[in-house]
């Protein structure tokens, strides 16, 4: 493999690919790095049905033909982590986890965003024994058993919704009484009759010695335990921006605070997707930003 590059787009989620696609078609040179799955985050939505023109499609093929679709192109992806960034006179020098040395003179961040954790005692100890971030991944562990999903943000609702058609019950944990989520998947779960609603609750703790058996919740200062087999944890993203913070302004969430030209204040550094200040953070609108950080690393280029 080469290792020089016209772009360099770090992230192979819908905001990357669609970069990569943009520059590719504008015949440059790109390498995409992706740490874990190409497709990012939609890869494990389990159904689709805001993406314009497919009315209801499967995350993981949307991803796989996006990803098809990137190759066919003639862009480089490299399944690694990318460990360090540096600012080089003409360009960008990215070296990976196993031991890759990168060079471009355009950088595409695209990192997306990662499942924040609740933070609480024993979460950690029981990932992989009843604590989990993700439903398509782990739900068939759980089918006939009981779960809880906890947030009230669209990914808790879809996830909500796919588990109750494998668990035998479900519980939706949300610290407020209103959903931030989408009116329409709100309505879906209240007509399952499997989905019971625990609404102004926190989790206060979990229960279980090796494994996770429950959690302790507090519901306006009243404690209560829901015995459970698994707890899906879906409350919201940490943007993956660390390996920018020197090279572009954050705003107090993390995330890149720059506006849709994708710019940075680093020459030839853009930004896209969900790991940018925005007020919607959906496939369509991360691919837009793929898009945008595309053409304007070819402009940067071509001047
Ligand atoms: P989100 O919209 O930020 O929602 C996070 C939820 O978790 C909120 O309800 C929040 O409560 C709650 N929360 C945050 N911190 C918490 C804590 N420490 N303890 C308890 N609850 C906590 O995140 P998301 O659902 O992952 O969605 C991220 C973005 O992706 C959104 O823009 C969403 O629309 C988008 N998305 C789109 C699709 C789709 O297009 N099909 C699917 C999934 C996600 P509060 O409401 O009280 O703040």
């Amino acid at each position: 493999m080469n290792n020089r590059y016209d772009v360099i787009v770090i992230g192979g989620g819908p905001a990357g690919l669609t970069a990569a696609l943009y520059a590719r078609r504008a015949g440059k040179s790109v390498l995409v790095v992706e740490k874990n799955a190409f497709g990012g985050q939609i890869a494990w939505s389990p159904k689709v049905e805001n993406y314009p023109a497919l009315p209801s499609v499967s995350g993981l093929e949307l991803s796989d033909k996006l990803t098809e679709q990137v190759l066919s192109h003639g862009a480089e992806l490299e399944l690694d982590e990318a460990v360090s960034i540096k600012k080089e006179a003409d360009g960008f020098l990215v070296e990976t986890a196993f031991g890759g040395t990168f060079f471009s003179r355009a950088l595409i961040a695209a990192a997306g965003a990662a499942p924040k954790k609740l933070g609480i005692e024993k979460e950690e100890q029981f990932i992989g024994a009843g604590v989990s971030f993700c439903a398509v991944c782990d739900g068939e562990f759980y089918r006939n058993k009981t779960v809880a999903v906890n947030g009230g943000g669209n990914t808790a609702l879809q996830e909500a919704l796919y588990l109750s058609d494998l668990c035998q019950k479900v519980y939706l944990i949300h610290r407020r009484t209103e959903f931030r989520g989408d009116y329409a998947l709100v309505e879906a779960l209240k007509k399952r009759e499997n989905v019971a609603f625990v609404l102004g609750a926190t989790i206060q703790g979990l229960l279980g010695e090796n494994k996770l058996t429950g959690v302790r919740v507090n519901a306006g200062g009243d404690e209560t335990d829901i015995a459970l087999d698994g707890l899906f944890v879906a409350i919201g993203h940490t943007p993956e921006t660390r390996l920018f913070a020197q090279l572009m302004a954050l705003d107090e969430g993390g995330y890149a605070d720059a506006d849709e030209s994708c710019l940075t204040q680093t020459a030839g550094l853009f930004v896209a997707g969900d790991c940018r200040r925005k007020t919607l953070r959906q496939l369509t609108t991360a691919m837009a930003d793929g898009a945008s950080a595309a053409i304007a690393a070819c402009h940067y280029l071509d001047a």
